[in-house]
């Protein structure tokens, strides 16, 4: 037997999120490798999972959990074996396919990726999928020749999770990053990411005109939505914009004279099917460039059942940073 939280769907669409005893046999048969998930963590989708306020779960009832770091138990696919240890991000997990809010999953052999050396199970779920997005989005403006002397990076939802990282990732590979903000009381954390400017979020969350003063050499957008739009007319003369997030809305109220006019360039960064060798080379990054005081300052510990607690906090933009999961408290 072992402890997950479990998601369920009554007869009126209602659902509901609790703590579980599973049985082992209860995990799905057509994954080829058990594992034993040490730590997890809450990143925005699992909040929508948790709380239901987004359709991101397609089957019932479900485990959820996007991330999952531990070791194998056993496996049949010709990759793993006992004893390796793994990192999971995506790939359906936790929303059409039992995750890692548990201490056990068995999962595809195909999704797993090996450890970085070095790197704990609780680190890695630290930086969870919203740093191995965040990484994705500084991989995606340098392979637009975006560069420290090239000009300011904006980050927005910059007191969120993949918005924390992102500072602390541009910020120690020597951009000036200018953090957007609705907490400006977090002004200091930010800044001791590395943010050289904290901005109030208000001055990007209404609507935008087309063009406006060129500012920025690059952005890594987390917040969809007017946010997007303004940080796309704001975007200087060749510049790029990594678009990854909808916390503000999944809506782009925007024109397109910025791309014709100035050049600008919108790449989308998804993390949940990206191939093996990229999210490879982003967690080989993270392991190397990720400033572990910065994880720490980042990062929060909770267990479980703390867990069905602080997904609302997520979703309603209380969370500070990262919230890592211990499987086991
Ligand atoms: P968090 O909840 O940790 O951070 C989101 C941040 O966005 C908040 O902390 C807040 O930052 C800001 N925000 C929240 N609501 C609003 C609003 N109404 N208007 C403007 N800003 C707002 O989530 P994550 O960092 O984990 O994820 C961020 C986004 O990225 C989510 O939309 C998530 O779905 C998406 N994502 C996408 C991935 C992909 O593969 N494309 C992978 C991972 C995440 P502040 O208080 O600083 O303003």
């Amino acid at each position: 037997m072992f402890t997950a939280i479990l998601l369920d769907k009554n007869d009126d669409g209602a659902t509901s999120a609790r703590l579980a005893q599973l049985d082992e046999r209860a995990l799905p048969a057509d994954g080829d490798v058990l594992v034993r998930a040490d730590y997890s963590t809450i990143n925005y989708k699992d909040g929508l999972a948790i709380t239901g306020k987004a359709p991101v779960v397609r089957s019932w009832p479900m485990v959820p959990g996007i991330d999952g770091a531990g070791e194998v138990i056993a496996s049949s696919h010709p990759d793993w074996k006992a004893g390796d240890e793994f990192i999971l991000n995506g790939w359906g997990v936790g929303e059409s396919y039992w995750g890692c809010l548990a201490q056990r999953a068995r999962l595809k052999g195909g999704w797993l990726i090996a450890r970085p050396p070095g790197m704990s199970a609780r680190t890695a779920m630290a930086i969870g999928t919203a740093g191995y997005t965040a990484m994705l989005c500084v991989m995606a403006l340098e392979e637009q020749g975006v560069a420290p002397d090239s000009g300011d990076i904006l980050v927005t939802g910059a007191s969120g999770g993949v918005g924390g990282i992102a500072v602390a990732l541009l910020a120690n590979r020597g951009y000036r990053v200018v953090a957007s903000t609705g907490r400006l009381a977090e002004a200091d954390y930010l800044a001791s990411l590395g943010a050289a400017e904290v901005i109030d979020r208000a001055a990007l969350s209404t609507p935008a005109k087309p063009l406006q003063k060129e500012r920025w050499a690059g952005v890594v957008d987390s917040v969809g939505s007017h946010t997007l739009a303004n940080a796309v007319a704001q975007t200087r003369y060749g510049g790029s914009v990594a678009a990854c997030g909808l916390a503000q809305g999944m809506d782009f109220p925007a024109s397109v004279a910025p791309f014709i006019l100035r050049g600008v360039r919108l790449i989308g960064i998804d993390s949940v099917m990206a191939p093996p060798p990229k999210r490879v080379a982003a967690w080989a990054r993270l392991a190397k460039e990720l400033d572990a005081d910065k994880l720490a300052a980042i990062t929060r510990e909770i267990g479980l059942a703390e867990a069905l607690v602080q997904a609302p906090e997520l979703l309603a933009g209380k969370v500070r940073g990262r919230l890592v999961v211990n499987v086991n408290a």
